[in-house]
C-alpha cells in the first residue's frame, strides 16, 4: 500500500464552520516541517506548543496562536503534522488556510486526513469509519459504541475470525496437496470441530454486528397499522415531547413519514407507513408496498390498533420475520377505556392514549429497552456494509462446512474459505477497492 502513498501536503480547517473560542488549521505531509518552519523562524520541537504571531505574504499580523509538529510516524496520519490554533473566526481561519497553501499545502479532500491514516496502517477501514460515526454520533450510546470501534474492539474481532478462517484453510489446503491421504484427512473429526467453531464465532459476531449497526443508527421502528388507527398521532406524540431535538429526515416518501427522537441517549428512527391492507386504489396499494418494505429494515414492528380491531389486526404481524420484535399498541383508551387486568399480560402489548398522553411513558421506556439492548461495556458499532460482508462471509461458511460434511471435496471447500477470507477482508479494509474507499472517505467532513 505504501506504493500509492501521496506524496502531496494536504491542509484544511479541523474545526466546525462558523465562529468559536478556537480554531485549528491542520496540515498532513512532506511539506510540514518546512512550512513549519517558514512560520515559526526555526525548527519547531516536536510535540510542543509554541505560541507564535503567523503572518501574510505581505508581512501582516494574520492572527496569534498556538503551533504544533507531530513528526511522522507518530502523528494521526503517520505523516509529518502540523496543527495550528487560533482564533475561531472563519475569516481569520480562511487567510491562514491560504498562508499554508501559499507555503506548499494543498486543500484537502473530505476525510482525506484519516484516509492517509488508513493508508499508512495508522487504522483499518472498520476503524476509520468508526471515526466518522463518532463525530456523527447522535446519542451517548451511539457515541461510545462508535469509539469502541475505533479501538479496534470490532476489528480485533474480525481478525480473530479471520485467523481461525486461515488455519482452517491452511489446513484443508495442506490434505489437497496429498490426494491419497486427502480423504482420510479431511475425515478427520478435528476439521469438522473446527468448521463448526468457525461458524458459531462467525454467527456471534454477526449478531453483534448487527447489534452495532443498531446502537449507531438508531432503533428502526415501522409504525403499522389501518388508516385511522392513531399512527400518526402515536408518532407526534413520541416525537412532541422531544420537539426541540426531533430532527425531521429529508427526502421522505409520501407515504412513509420519519422522524428521529432522541430518547434518554438512544435515537429511534420512526417511520410512519402508509394504512396496511389489501386494497385495489393504485395509489394506495403503492403505500402498502412501501409499508412492507419498511417492515422489512425494522428493528420493531410496532402495531397500532383499536380496542374493536385488536385481534384482526394483529395478523398483520404474523408475516414477520422472527427477528423482528413486535409491540402492539391499543389506542384511544380515553374513549374506549382498557381492562382492569389485561387479559394478555405479555409486556408487547400496551394499551395507551395518543391523544392525552396516558400509557405513553410505558412505551418509551420498552423502546428505550429495546435501542439499549446490549449495549454494555465492550458493545461495538457497525455499519450496515459490514453486516452485508458478515452474511456473504456466512454463506461461504455454510457451504464449505455442507460441502465437507457431504462429499469431503477440499478443493471446493477450501475455495469457499478464501471467498468467505475475501468478504470478511472488505471490513477491514485487506481488500478494497478505490470506489469503495472514495465512497467511505468522501462522505467525511472536510478537515477529518
Ligand atoms: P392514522 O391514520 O393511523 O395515522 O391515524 P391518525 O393519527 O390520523 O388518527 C386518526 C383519528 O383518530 C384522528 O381523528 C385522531 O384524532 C384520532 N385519534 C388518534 N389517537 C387517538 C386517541 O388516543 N384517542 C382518541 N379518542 N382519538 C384518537
Amino acid at each position: 500500500m505504501s506504493d500509492a502513498a501521496p506524496v502531496d501536503t494536504i491542509a484544511a480547517i479541523a474545526t466546525a464552520a462558523g465562529a468559536a473560542g478556537v480554531g485549528v488549521v491542520r496540515i498532513s505531509g512532506p511539506a510540514v516541517p518546512a512550512i513549519a518552519r517558514k512560520l515559526l523562524g526555526r525548527a519547531p520541537l516536536p510535540r510542543h506548543a509554541h505560541f507564535l504571531a503567523w503572518r501574510d505574504r505581505a508581512g501582516e499580523l494574520i492572527d496569534r496562536g498556538l503551533l504544533l509538529h507531530f513528526p511522522a510516524p507518530a502523528s494521526y496520519t503517520g505523516e509529518h503534522v502540523l496543527e495550528l490554533q487560533g482564533h475561531g473566526s472563519p475569516v481569520l481561519l480562511d487567510a491562514l488556510l491560504q498562508r499554508v497553501c501559499e507555503l506548499g499545502a494543498r486543500l484537502a479532500r473530505p476525510g482525506e486526513f484519516t484516509e492517509r491514516a488508513f493508508l499508512n496502517g495508522k487504522l483499518d477501514l472498520a476503524q476509520a469509519e468508526a471515526v466518522a460515526d463518532l463525530i456523527a454520533a447522535r446519542s451517548q450510546v451511539a457515541a461510545r459504541a462508535a469509539l469502541q470501534s475505533m479501538e479496534g474492539v470490532f476489528s480485533r474481532r474480525v481478525q480473530h475470525l479471520l485467523d481461525a478462517l486461515i488455519a482452517l484453510r491452511v489446513h484443508i489446503e495442506a490434505a489437497i496437496d496429498f490426494p491419497e491421504e486427502e480423504i482420510d484427512f479431511l475425515a478427520d473429526p478435528a476439521i469438522a470441530q473446527q468448521m463448526h467453531a468457525l461458524c458459531d464465532e462467525h454467527a456471534r459476531l454477526l449478531q453483534e454486528a448487527e447489534r452495532g449497526v443498531r446502537l449507531s443508527d438508531g432503533l428502526r421502528v415501522a409504525i403499522i397499522g389501518r388508516p385511522n388507527a392513531g399512527k400518526s398521532s402515536l408518532l407526534n406524540a413520541l416525537a412532541g415531547r422531544d420537539r426541540a431535538i426531533v430532527t425531521p429526515i429529508a427526502g421522505t416518501t409520501r407515504d412513509v413519514l420519519r422522524e428521529s427522537v432522541q430518547l434518554d441517549g438512544v435515537t429511534l428512527e420512526l417511520a410512519d407507513t402508509a394504512g396496511l391492507r389489501d386494497t385495489d386504489d393504485e395509489v394506495e396499494r403503492e403505500g402498502v408496498r412501501r409499508a412492507q418494505q419498511e417492515l422489512a429494515q425494522a428493528d420493531v414492528a410496532l402495531l397500532v390498533t383499536e380496542q374493536a380491531h385488536r385481534l384482526e389486526d394483529q395478523t398483520l404481524l404474523s408475516s414477520l420475520p422472527p427477528e423482528v420484535n413486535r409491540l402492539v399498541v391499543i389506542n384511544k383508551i380515553d374513549r374506549d377505556g382498557r381492562p382492569p387486568v389485561d387479559p394478555t399480560k405479555d409486556d408487547t402489548t400496551l394499551w395507551l392514549s395518543a391523544r392525552n398522553g396516558e400509557g405513553l411513558d410505558a412505551l418509551r421506556m420498552r423502546l428505550r429497552e429495546l435501542a439499549a439492548a446490549g449495549a454494555g461495556e465492550g458493545a461495538f458499532s457497525a455499519r450496515r456494509r459490514h453486516v452485508l460482508a458478515l452474511r456473504r462471509v456466512g454463506e461461504h461458511l455454510d457451504q464449505a462446512a455442507a460441502v465437507l460434511a457431504a462429499t469431503r471435496a477440499g478443493e471446493l471447500a477450501a475455495e469457499e474459505l478464501r471467498q468467505a477470507q475475501h468478504a470478511l477482508g472488505e471490513i477491514t479494509g485487506a481488500y478494497t477497492s478505490d470506489d469503495l474507499l472514495g465512497a467511505i472517505f468522501g462522505s467525511f467532513c472536510i478537515g477529518k
